[in-house]
């Protein structure tokens, strides 16, 4: 009992978001979650998926010519089993990235992976969703381990973006791990965005969605 997941799909792509970007990557994408933003671009996941032992998980893995691997959903955390497929793709001595939404506590995540929050703004949909404690567990983790998380916000307006700065300022974020600002394609510029970091003189990274780039016309696989 326990050894099971529900998947989305499992694809091999080109790393677009966090300090990996542009390098090819292993994703396997786990389905449910347990927001709803309305910018989803996966909410395909929330209802559909193939429950799949971990041992077919990691053997899909397997067959594919690359190191680096992302677990992804959805939400990954919803589903309690993935705690045991972070540990088993650590001990196979793959680098492990865990994109996550920030809801769920993050403090059960085994040592060696990069935890990728993604702080949910108000314009999101899905405001205040964020777990108070993980502000705690992400300094510990970065403590224990460097540059073991990174944090990422979707911004839909000025108002997310002078939200998710307050954000940054309020917990003493800056300079303590990378800080990622993403704009929702045809909500902001990415120049607006931009010339606002430029202003402020934020030291954060612009970040573009670099498979959206690559493959504009597919939303899956990619
Ligand atoms: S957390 Fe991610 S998968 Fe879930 S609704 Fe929001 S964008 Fe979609």
């Amino acid at each position: 009992m326990g050894s099971k997941l529900s998947i989305s799909e499992i694809f091999y792509s080109i790393q677009g978001e966090s300090c990996y970007a542009g390098f090819p990557c292993i994703f396997i994408r786990l389905s449910g979650c347990n927001l709803r933003c309305n910018y989803c671009d996966a909410d395909y996941t929330w209802d559909e998926g193939d429950s799949q032992e971990i041992g077919t998980v990691l053997s899909t893995v397997d067959d594919y010519p690359c190191r680096l691997v992302e677990v992804t959903g959805g939400e990954p955390l919803f589903q309690e089993t993935s705690i045991q497929l972070l540990t088993e793709l650590t001990a196979r001595e793959l680098t492990v990235l865990l994109e996550t939404n920030g809801s769920i506590p993050i403090d059960r995540v085994p040592a060696g992976v990069t935890v990728i929050l993604d702080v949910k703004c108000p314009d999101s949909g899905s405001k205040d969703s964020f777990h108070p404690g993980n502000i705690r567990f992400v300094k510990q983790r970065l403590k224990r381990e460097a540059n073991s998380c990174e944090m990422k916000f979707v911004l839909s307006s000025k108002d997310d973006y002078c939200w998710a700065k307050d954000f940054i300022s309020h917990h003493e974020l800056i300079d303590t791990l990378p800080i990622l600002f993403s704009p929702v394609q045809k909500r902001i510029s990415p120049s607006d965005l931009a010339e606002w970091l430029m202003e402020d003189g934020l030291n954060v990274r612009l970040q573009l969605q670099l498979h959206a780039i690559l493959w504009p016309d597919i939303s899956r696989g990619v």
